[in-house]
């Protein structure tokens, strides 16, 4: 891992690059406001969009776990799993415990009135046992996206999401950087992202990687393929013009793409929101070639 999160004392003993080291590298998440923000970007989008019935569906999964972490926050000294080899969060420090299961029942309860097919997809997963669904759990944090039906993965992930934004939020320390290749994990829990984004003012146009799991926020040089390092033949679709908000940035090395998203073009974006919204850029991307190289909570492949 080339970002590393070490304890604050440790940090002044690290002789680092001067460069990278004037560059914030690493935003933890700020769940109290995150979540409730989701929602209403998820909201606003479903106005004129073809899949605003989808875009309203994550808006209450969005809603409950904004609820869920006003009125179950979890408070939990994170200290000891900073010195460490691995990112803090991965399950290779931090092994899976049960407690995310707390909030999965509110979240399946946030849905009374409901269309049939969720409800039946809420039915199934209300059966499952603890182990059960530790075991998805288990299979979704290691990425075998493929183990788990698309429906229940995108309940137990937000569940899941919920417990970890958390715990990223409670981490007091900074990251430094030892290079700037091989940035494709998030350097706080090891999950995929879901896209880029250029955040609103005060950093200087520099791209971040959002986190699919912990919301967790980290630095990524431009112009780059945050899946293989490749630099060259780097190039961008868009639906709209060369200008464009959202763009997809497309390598020509290892034919992944991820999308990037610019505040500076359009403040409002939200990075989960926005992705789902703009699944037709994703269609048209993929019709060139190319294949998605990020997670999304809520659009789980089978
Ligand atoms: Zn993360
Ligand atoms: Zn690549």
């Amino acid at each position: 891992m080339s970002i590393k999160i070490i304890p604050q004392e440790q940090l002044e003993q690290q002789a680092t690059n001067s460069v990278i080291r004037q560059i914030p590298l690493l935003f933890y998440p700020s769940p109290k406001t995150l979540y409730a923000h989701r929602a209403e970007r998820l909201k606003t989008l479903a106005n004129n969009n073809p899949i605003s019935d989808y875009l309203n569906f994550c808006a209450i999964i969005a809603e409950q776990q904004a609820n869920l972490i006003k009125h179950q926050p979890i408070d939990i000294d994170v200290t000891c799993l900073l010195n460490s080899e691995y990112p803090p969060l991965s399950l290779d420090n931090l092994p899976l415990k049960d407690t995310w299961q707390d909030y999965f029942t509110p979240l399946l309860d946030s849905f009374s009135d409901t269309t049939q097919q969720i409800a039946i997809v809420i039915e199934q997963l209300k059966k499952n046992s603890t182990l059960e669904l530790q075991n998805k759990a288990l299979h979704l944090l290691k990425g075998e996206f493929d183990k788990v039906d698309g429906n229940e993965a995108i309940f137990i992930w937000s569940s899941l999401s919920v417990y970890y934004c958390q715990l990223a939020s409670q981490i007091k320390s900074k990251a430094i950087a030892e290079n700037t290749d091989k940035l494709w994990l998030c350097p706080v829990c090891n999950s995929m992202p879901t896209a880029s984004i250029i955040q609103l003012g005060g950093n200087n146009g520099l791209r971040y990687l959002h986190c699919s799991l912990c919301e967790s926020e980290w630095y990524v040089p431009r112009i780059k393929c945050t899946c293989c390092d490749n630099m060259k033949d780097i190039q961008y679709l868009s639906l709209e013009k060369e200008l464009a908000a959202i763009k997809t940035e497309c390598c020509d090395a290892c034919h992944s793409y991820l999308k990037i998203f610019d505040q500076d073009k359009d403040p409002h974006i939200e990075v989960i929101a926005d992705d789902i919204a703009s699944l037709i850029l994703d269609i048209k991307t993929e019709e060139e070639g190319f294949a998605k190289s990020g997670v999304n909570p809520f659009i789980f492949a089978q």
